[in-house]
Order: structure tokens, then C-alpha cells, then sequence
């Protein structure tokens, strides 16, 4: 007999918990299927131990600066055994406190693999079986893609599922694939001493990111020592003892102690459908849904990497949201997926919401675009982080004057931090005019985003 709960989850990741804990906040019953451990790859593969090891990388940059400072120190090295139990106490920690809250709300969590059999029926692997009352939400989330002849051996090619479990990073590496997961792992391992080529399939890199702000990224790469490549077709590897023989481009070669393949994700859809399930998938894989995230099956809902949105833990949260409130019969505003924030953790940050000024114009839209440097910003100068800069994209009234901002696109010193006003611009739909006005402290970053924001007025005060 199976044992019934309003809503059944599958999938513990950040679109699985986030949709039990806002179920089960409003009253609803919840069972949540996991086959590892609540929190998904976000918590324990992803996000989470990425900026760890990125923080390390700052800290270890913050060291090596010190002296500029006036404070005397040693040249820094780095013991990655220590970053990585640092990292793991951190997960650990963010885990159990993952836990307290779903049992605090009464979500009952079950271990094991579900596949959803059809008439909101999941069955574990264990044999046992959950019956959805009102919906069943899929959440299994997604794993990296890898590319013919590279695949992971966890020692010579790694996808990040190995490099966030390392104790020791290699001397030198190659990166397959400059999105954010690429450029975050070649900022990292860059700056704690690794020698890093990155070889893109792509003219360029960070692939929806506005070109200023992949030109201050790709500058500051190439002065730190990293090699990359765009437009170059990976060939395969030669493993040679300790080491392997990358092939590129025309006939060009790099020798390396590993390979890290991030040239995407794919939705994990293996074990998640059978029996009677009528749930449509693309061809991609991913599980179709409409705004709703409702799928083609009545009452069955997808949410976070299975679905073809932006893979984005963030993104996850917001379209458990609409799942729930749309369970509950009520009106759910969907997710506008051309306006949700990005953030990427290497050195420098870059943080954007909306359109790149390439895009507006592709989408023959009229624009007047800003952009202020940090080094005109008196915080940037004292934390010694002068490099990059804000570019705030706004449609062009009949008149010529800034109407409301489509864009804001940041690099540089803690962006990611910076971003909030920026998407609630964005979002809100608002005119420079109007955020112009509001007053940012002094001395802080945020004041390049209101300077730039400003200047669109035609009055800017120091640009
Ligand atoms: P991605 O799709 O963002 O980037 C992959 C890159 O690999 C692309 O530039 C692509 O052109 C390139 N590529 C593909 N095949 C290639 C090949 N054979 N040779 C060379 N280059 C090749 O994927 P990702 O960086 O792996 O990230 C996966 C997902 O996770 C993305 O959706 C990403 O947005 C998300 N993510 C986001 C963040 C963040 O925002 N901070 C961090 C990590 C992951």
C-alpha cells in the first residue's frame, strides 16, 4: 500500500527542497525522493564547493598583495587538503542545516532512486511506493556532459564532480569549455599555482555575457598567466605515465597532468520516467514544461537542471515557487527568464541581469548605453582592486533620453554582491531617472553602479 502525501518530490536539489519547503510551509504534505544526500549538486558538487576553492584563491591573492598594505609577510602557499576539509565543513554544516528545516516543516525525506510510474505514483528502488494527492514535482536535477574520448577517469579528465573532491591540484590543466564553470575553475586553480590552458569552441568566452565584460575577464586571465585559446576544436588525448597530450586546433598540442571537462550539463532523466508516465522530454533530454513548469502530464510538475532553463540553483527556487502556488491553485507569475541574475565567481566577479547591448540590438531595440571603471571608485583603489567596471543598458526614448533599463552588466570587486539593485532595475522596469535619484553611500562600490546609472540621465556628478 503506498503511503500518500499531498505533494511527492523527486529530487532533493535545490528545485526538489526548495519545493518541499515552501509546500510545506503553507501546509501541504511532502515526501522528498533523494538517491544521495539533500541539497543536490549545488550544495555538494557545485556551487557550494566552487566558492570555497574560489575564496581560497582570493585569500591566497589577498597574501600575496599583502605587502603593498605595509603588512610583512611570507610568500604564501597553499595546502589544498586543507581548503578541501575547509570546503566540506562548510557543506557539512549547510547540510545539517538543510535537514533541521525539512524535518522542522514535517517534510518526510526518503532514500532512494524514484521513477515516476504515471497516475502521480513514485516508486523507490527499494520496492516502496508514494502516491501523490495533488502533484508530483520532478527535480532529478542534472549531471556534466563530457565529449567523445574524454571521458572522466577522475585522475588524468575530470569533470568538477572530481576537481571539488581533490586533495592536491594538478601542476598544470587544461579546461574544455570557457562557460562559468570553466573560467571559475581556470580563476581558481590559476591563482593557487596551476598552469592553465583553456581551450573554447567558441570565438569567446562566457557565452551571454556582455563583450566589455568578457574583455575585462580575458585581460586580467592572460595577465595572470592563462592561456586561452578560442575557436579551437579539441581533438582528443594521448595519456603518457603521469601526464597526457591534449590535441587542438591545427595540429597544436598541449602536455598536462589533467583535463577538466566543462562543457555543460545534461538533464538526468536516467531511471526518472516508466510505466504509464506520459511525460514529454525533448530531444536534448530535457522535460518540457509550459511557464507554469507544469509538464505535459496534468498534475506532474519540472523543475531546476531537467528542465531547458537557465541552470542556475536560484532559478531552481523560483520555479519551485511557481510550481507550488500553481498546486495551490492559485495565479503564479512565471519566471522571466530573460531577466534573472547571473553570477560568476572567478577574478574578477561578474554579475549581469537582462540583455547584453548586442542582444538589445539584435532584438532591435534602440539603446544608450554607460559604463564606469572602478579604478574612478575610491573603495575599489583602497581594497586594491581597481579593475572593471558597470555598463548599464537602457531603451532610447523618441526624444534620445534613457528610458527603462534593459540591461546592467558588472565585473570586477564583490559584483556579485552588487548585483541586487541592478536586477530590481531591471525587473522593476525602472529609468535611470528614477534609480538616478536614489543615494549610495560613500566610500563604497556601489556607487559606480549609481554614477553610471547617472550619467544616463545626462547629468552624471563625476563621470
Ligand atoms: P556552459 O554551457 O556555460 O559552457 C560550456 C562551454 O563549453 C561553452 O562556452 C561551449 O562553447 C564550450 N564547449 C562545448 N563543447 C566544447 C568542446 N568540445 N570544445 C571546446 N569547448 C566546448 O557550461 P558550464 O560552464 O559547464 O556550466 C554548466 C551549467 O551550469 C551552465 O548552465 C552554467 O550557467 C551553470 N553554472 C553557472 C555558474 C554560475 O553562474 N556561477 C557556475 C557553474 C555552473
Amino acid at each position: 500500500m503506498a503511503e500518500s502525501f499531498d505533494v511527492v518530490v523527486i529530487g532533493g536539489g535545490p528545485g526538489g527542497y526548495a519545493a518541499a519547503l515552501y509546500g510545506a510551509g503553507i501546509g501541504l504534505s511532502v515526501a522528498v525522493v533523494e538517491k544521495e544526500k539533500v541539497g543536490g549538486t549545488c550544495l555538494h558538487r557545485g556551487c557550494i564547493p566552487a566558492k570555497e576553492f574560489l575564496e581560497t584563491a582570493t585569500v591566497f591573492r589577498t597574501v600575496a598583495g599583502a605587502k603593498e598594505f605595509g603588512v610583512q609577510t611570507d610568500q604564501p602557499a597553499v595546502d589544498f587538503s586543507v581548503s578541501q576539509a575547509r570546503k566540506q565543513k562548510v557543506v557539512d554544516q549547510l547540510w545539517k542545516g538543510l535537514q533541521g528545516l525539512m524535518k522542522s516543516r514535517k517534510i518526510t525525506t526518503v532514500i532512494g532512486t524514484g521513477t515516476y510510474h504515471g497516475n502521480k505514483l513514485v516508486r523507490i528502488d527499494d520496492g516502496s511506493e508514494l502516491k501523490a494527492t495533488k502533484a508530483v514535482i520532478l527535480a532529478s536535477g542534472s549531471v556534466p556532459r563530457t565529449i567523445p574520448g574524454f571521458e572522466p577517469d577522475g585522475r588524468l579528465v575530470m569533470t568538477s564532480d572530481e576537481v571539488l573532491a581533490l586533495d592536491k591540484l594538478p601542476g598544470s590543466a587544461v579546461v574544455i569549455g570557457a562557460g562559468a564553470i570553466g573560467c571559475e575553475f581556470a580563476s581558481m586553480m590559476a591563482d593557487l599555482g596551476t598552469q592553465v590552458t583553456v581551450l573554447e569552441a567558441l570565438p569567446k568566452m562566457l557565452p551571454g555575457c556582455d563583450s566589455d565584460v568578457v574583455d575585462v575577464v580575458g585581460k586580467s586571465f592572460k595577465k595572470r598567466g592563462i592561456d586561452v585559446r578560442l575557436g579551437v576544436k579539441v581533438e582528443g588525448h594521448q595519456p603518457n605515465g603521469s601526464q597526457t597530450t591534449v590535441t587542438f586546433g591545427d595540429g597544436e598540442s598541449v602536455t598536462v597532468d589533467a583535463v577538466v571537462v566543462s562543457v555543460g550539463r545534461r538533464p538526468l532523466t536516467d531511471d526518472l520516467l516508466a510505466g504509464v508516465a506520459k511525460v514529454e522530454v525533448d530531444d536534448k533530454g530535457f522535460v518540457t514544461v509550459d511557464a507554469k513548469m507544469r509538464t505535459s502530464e496534468p498534475g506532474v510538475y519540472a523543475v531546476g537542471d531537467l528542465v531547458a532553463t537557465p541552470q542556475l540553483a536560484h532559478v531552481g527556487f523560483a520555479e519551485a515557487i511557481v510550481a507550488i502556488t500553481d498546486i495551490l491553485g492559485e495565479d503564479a507569475i512565471p519566471v522571466d527568464y530573460g531577466k534573472v541574475p547571473w553570477c560568476i565567481y572567478s577574478h574578477p566577479e561578474v554579475a549581469f541581469a537582462g540583455m547584453s547591448e548586442q542582444a538589445a540590438k539584435d532584438a532591435g531595440i534602440d539603446v544608450v548605453v554607460s559604463k564606469h571603471r572602478y579604478i574612478g571608485n575610491g573603495r575599489a583603489l583602497i581594497i586594491g582592486e581597481p579593475e572593471g567596471m558597470v555598463k548599464v543598458i537602457a531603451r532610447k526614448e523618441a526624444d534620445g533620453s534613457a528610458g527603462p533599463i534593459v540591461g546592467v552588466h558588472m565585473v570586477g570587486p564583490w559584483v556579485t554582491e552588487q548585483l541586487g539593485e541592478a536586477y530590481l532595475s531591471v525587473n522593476w522596469e525602472a529609468t535611470p531617472a528614477e534609480v538616478g535619484h536614489f543615494i549610495h553611500p560613500h566610500p563604497t562600490l556601489s556607487e559606480t553602479f549609481g554614477e553610471t546609472v547617472l550619467a544616463l540621465t545626462g547629468r552624471g556628478l563625476h563621470g
